[in-house]
């Protein structure tokens, strides 16, 4: 089962959190699928940050797409459930409309019988737009939740574009990092200023006075 937990509460992830999730995904998977190489439990890959256990396809839907609200969960699109690129992933209100199944007895067509979307928009006025199907059979659309799925396609693209880009920046300063570390073990000095790129317990050794970090404080 999936953990059900507000995902906002270790958003936006650290630095090293993020490169710790990404060098965990497989972005040459199968149908452009972004597998999940770490631990998995009942098929859904999870991850530890933090003292907790997260979904990972909903970690990186919340982290690079947005927010996941109240009753919505996180479908894979591709139907792969270690699958993390987010334009495989798509948020979507897990319970069904009821109401649309009973309104189905009665003479009136029970399509007829629904006034509002599934989202509670009006589908009248403004809001309501008809659209041509197969066969040329037409329906009505919502406009709101059109433009918010419009809206959403476009958000997921860019969440690829932008996941991307972190992975070569991460990278790069990984390269940046062995350079330096190599250069600075030839030299005999160590990588100040450059904390953040640097694996856990190697934190680097302030050079006396240079610099905030080196600089000593007046003892009170
Ligand atoms: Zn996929
Ligand atoms: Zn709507």
């Amino acid at each position: 089962m999936l953990i059900v937990r507000d995902y906002s509460v270790i958003l936006p992830l650290k630095p090293r959190e993020m490169q710790r999730l990404l060098s965990k995904i497989n972005r040459e998977g199968p149908n452009g699928c972004w597998v999940w190489t770490g631990s998995a439990v009942s098929g859904y890959g999870r991850i530890t940050l933090r003292g907790q256990t997260w979904s990972v396809h909903r970690l990186v839907f919340e982290a690079f797409v947005r927010h996941v609200k109240r009753r919505e969960v996180v479908d894979h699109l591709c139907g792969n459930g270690l699958c993390c690129n987010p334009e495989h992933l798509q948020a979507i209100v897990q319970a069904i409309n009821i109401e649309r199944w009973r309104t189905a007895r009665g003479n009136v067509h029970w399509r007829h019988k629904i006034t509002h979307c599934r989202r509670g928009h009006p589908l009248s006025g403004d809001n309501l737009a008809w659209r041509r199907g197969r066969k040329g059979r037409k329906y009505r659309v919502c406009r709101i939740c059109e433009n918010n799925r419009k809206a959403e396609d476009e958000r997921r693209r860019k969440a690829v574009e932008e996941a991307v880009r972190f992975w070569a920046e991460v990278a790069a300063k990984e390269r940046a990092r062995r350079r330096i570390g190599e250069k600075g073990a030839s030299r005999g000095i160590t990588a100040v200023g450059n904390k953040e790129e640097l694996p856990p317990g190697e934190m680097p050794e302030p050079m006396e006075g240079s610099g905030p970090q080196g600089a000593r404080r007046p003892v009170p």
